[in-house]
């Protein structure tokens, strides 16, 4: 496939902040895009982000020019160009987005090429092992805290993790949806509240009694409405965003690290569908997090904060016992192919991988197409509502 010629469109994602379409024109005159969306509790080694105005200078005058008429062959090749370009860890000159924009962009112009859909072109360069397709579990996050609501919680995302395989996807999206209809009903009448807030992923957004009142919450409805087998819960603790001066705010109280160690405890002793918590200590403390995954072998303490979806951090944490599963999030690292080479790794290490959206989204959902590519653990889209349902129906033109 030959390019011609890159350009930008400045977009809105979910929260009507401006963020980048990249337009890859190849010389037959096709066009591709791709879109990439933004944090809002970043981790600090996330890939750098220009300013979208920055960006279309940096497409046209260094970006463009690198592959005018350029035939291109795989992934790996563009990704390489753009690893040039850029000659920085966390890419300052171009930018992570401008890679990333640019990078999914190019996998949608290969695949057409090659007349195949995206996953199948990046499993045959990065996933070759993989024979089957495998539909992940999908991580939902149906309430909303921290950084990504206007409430009391100090958690940020307090998700169920639903089975696609026993019932096949649309069944268990069709049931997922009608869970978190009700659970809006039972919050808004639990709490007396004549309508009810969502945040940033969709989730319910209320004032709780404590942290934990979610999940007593979730864990009763899922066992009432008899879903223990296709439900188990996740946290996203997101904890550098309730950390300051060493100290954590949580339940009204700062607390130390051994202290909220000691919640988390109490927490899988109550719950015994918590299955997994994301980042439940500040994203420098990898001994904490050690400490919480050696004490619950049989849970899963996941980095993302931690570990930026890069491969020779995750690797790291990973061997010092500090994880066993990871979140991968494109934008964090800036081009598809150190996406795929941070899961590659992780599957060769042990640790489930959970591709994730950011809370702040758009209409492309390349990540479910990664997911695919790789037979990823789980998806991480958030609630079915609003402009989160086009991750879940990415999924369904996948896998039904
Ligand atoms: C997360 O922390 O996992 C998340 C999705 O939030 P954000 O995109 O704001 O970093
Ligand atoms: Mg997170």
């Amino acid at each position: 496939m030959k390019i011609q010629d890159i350009s930008v469109n400045i977009v809105f994602d979910s929260r009507a902040c401006a963020t980048i379409e990249a337009v890859v024109f190849d010389t037959e005159g096709n066009k591709f895009t791709g879109i990439v969306p933004a944090g809002k509790s970043t981790g600090v080694n996330e890939a750098h982000i220009l300013d979208p105005h920055d960006a279309r200078r940096v497409i046209t005058e260094t970006v463009s020019p690198a592959f005018n008429d350029k035939e291109v062959r795989s992934i790996a090749e563009i990704d390489s160009i753009l690893l040039g370009l850029d000659g920085t860890g966390r890419k300052e000159q171009i930018g992570g987005n401008v890679m990333l924009g640019v990078s999914i962009a190019m996998v949608r112009a290969l695949a057409f090429a090659q007349k195949k859909e995206p996953w199948e072109v990046i499993r045959a360069e990065f996933f070759s092992n993989e024979t089957e397709l495998r539909s992940p579990y999908i991580f939902s996050n149906l309430i909303n805290g921290g950084a990504h609501a206007a409430n009391n919680l100090s958690i940020q995302e307090y998700m169920v993790i639903a089975d696609t395989k026993e019932e096949g996807v649309l069944r268990s999206i069709e049931r997922l949806i009608a869970f978190y209809k009700e659970l809006g009903e039972d919050i808004k009448r639990m709490y007396s509240l004549p309508r009810i807030t969502i945040g940033d992923e969709s989730g319910y957004a209320v004032d709780f009694d404590d942290n934990f009142a979610p999940i007593a919450l979730l864990e009763k409805k899922i066992v009432t409405s008899e879903m223990q087998r296709a439900y188990r819960i996740a946290l996203d603790a997101a904890a550098s965003g309730f950390y300051k001066d060493g100290a954590y705010s949580f339940d009204g109280n700062m607390i130390d690290e051994g202290a909220l160690k000691k919640i988390y405890d109490t927490y899988f002793d109550r719950s015994e569908l918590l299955y997994s918590i994301e980042d439940p200590f500040e994203e420098t403390k990898e001994d904490a997090f050690r400490s919480l995954q050696v004490s619950h072998a049989d849970r899963v303490i996941v980095g993302d904060d931690l570990t930026t979806t890069n491969t020779a951090t995750i690797e790291r944490s990973a061997k010092n016992g500090a994880i066993t599963g990871v979140i991968i999030k494109p934008n964090q690292i800036g081009t598809v192919t150190e996406s795929c080479e941070a899961i590659r790794r992780a599957h060769e290490l042990g640790v489930r991988t959970i591709v994730s959206h950011r809370s702040g989204e758009t209409e492309d959902p390349i990540l479910v197409q990664i997911a695919a590519a790789a037979n990823a653990y789980g998806v991480k889209i958030g609630a079915p509502l609003r402009e989160r349902v086009f991750k879940f129906n990415e999924l369904l033109r996948i896998y039904s």
